[in-house]
């Protein structure tokens, strides 16, 4: 195992803190410091960013971003018995990482940051999706983050980035589409982690579009692909039914077939019928 930095390798750190992994935490640790560089690598320079991290954990990822530059770290852990560990990482990088104790659904952390700011996380399967729909969803785009980097279970990756005609296709990959870039940039087995989880992972970048990819108003945009996807399998003519009574028209003059499924519809394809909905 590589050192990236003068800090005890990360297995001694768990030992040491008795930090046995909480699965209700979704707690699977990284302990190769040269994967959690490489991971921090992926969201570019960020000698010129505030990075927050949603649960550092004893800090793997936590120590691979400030390694490779970061300009500060908001951390947000729920769990009190790494703050310790990080204190310890927090000493070795002097003014360089905050911590914050509590549970990041109900921080608001803008207030700790200062633009430009980018999203790094080996998130907490648990809440992960959650915090991706919140970050893809503010009230006010361009977002605060220009770009999150972010580790998902390899099922959820997919559903971010799949493209119409997959099985993974449907309200993320719309969603995570409309307004950014997202492409899988790591691929990584379960030994990666310890204790390893059942599933594959994947870590996924997505840099914010400064404007939707095409015009849409969101709320529709974001009821019409719902309703669509509810019943995935059916005619549009008929899974789009109750959102207006002349749909088969509106479908038409969006340049759909009234008879193709949500899953072929690309996402031009929902933004143009989002359009001709909002026409009265
Ligand atoms: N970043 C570390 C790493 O890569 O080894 C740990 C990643 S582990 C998958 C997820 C971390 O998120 C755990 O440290 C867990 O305690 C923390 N966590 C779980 N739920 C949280 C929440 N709601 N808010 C903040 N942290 C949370």
């Amino acid at each position: 195992m590589s050192t990236i930095d003068r800090l005890p390798p990360l297995r001694d750190v768990i030992e040491r803190h008795e930090l046995s992994a909480r699965k209700s935490l979704g707690q699977n640790f990284l302990l190769d410091l040269n994967l959690t560089a490489k991971i921090a690598r992926q969201a570019g320079d960020l000698s010129q960013c505030d990075v927050l991290e949603i649960g550092p954990g004893p800090g793997g990822l936590t120590r691979g971003l400030l390694s490779e530059g970061a300009r500060k770290v908001l951390a947000i852990e729920k769990d009190a018995r790494c703050l310790p560990a990080l204190d310890e990482i927090a000493q070795a990088y002097p003014n360089r990482l905050q911590v914050i104790e509590g549970d990041a659904l109900g921080i608001d952390p803008l207030v700790h940051l200062t633009p430009p700011i980018r999203v790094t996380s080996n998130l907490p399967y648990n809440v992960g999706t959650e915090l991706l729909i919140r970050w893809l969803t503010p009230k006010q785009w361009p977002p605060y983050w220009q770009s999150l980097t972010l580790m998902f279970q390899r099922e959820v990756a997919q559903r971010i980035v799949a493209e119409p005609g997959s099985k993974a296709y449907g309200r993320l990959a719309l969603l995570a589409q409309w307004r950014c870039d997202a492409r899988v940039v790591i691929n990584l087995p379960p030994e990666a982690f310890s204790p390893p989880p059942k599933v594959s992972s994947a870590v996924v970048h997505l840099t914010a579009l400064s404007e939707p990819r095409f015009p849409a108003n969101f709320k529709t945009l974001e009821r019409l692909v719902a309703t669509a996807f509810n019943q995935r399998r059916k005619m549009l003519r008929s899974s789009l039914k109750s959102i207006s009574p002349d749909i088969e028209d509106r479908l038409r003059a969006a340049g759909l077939k009234p008879t193709e499924r949500a899953e072929q519809i690309p996402l031009e394809g929902f933004c143009a019928l989002a359009r001709e909905v909002a026409k009265p």
